[in-house]
């Protein structure tokens, strides 16, 4: 098995994963609240989706 010649600088090794990165996605706004969410998401926020809301979000947070 080849072995490298030398060892990737610190520097050689960064540049390259310059182009490594994660994208954020497409992005939505809801339009109950106006949050920022994932498409065909119910919102996190408010809990509506198409215009219903489907899931039961709590107003206040204590324990
Ligand atoms: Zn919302």
């Amino acid at each position: 098995m080849a072995v490298p010649f030398r060892r990737t600088s610190k520097t050689k090794k960064r540049m390259r994963r310059t182009h490594l990165k994660k994208s954020v996605g497409a992005l939505t706004t809801c339009p109950k609240c106006g949050a920022t969410l994932r498409p065909h998401r119910a919102c996190t926020k408010c809990g509506y989706y198409n215009g219903k809301e489907v899931i039961a979000v709590a107003e206040k947070e204590e324990n």
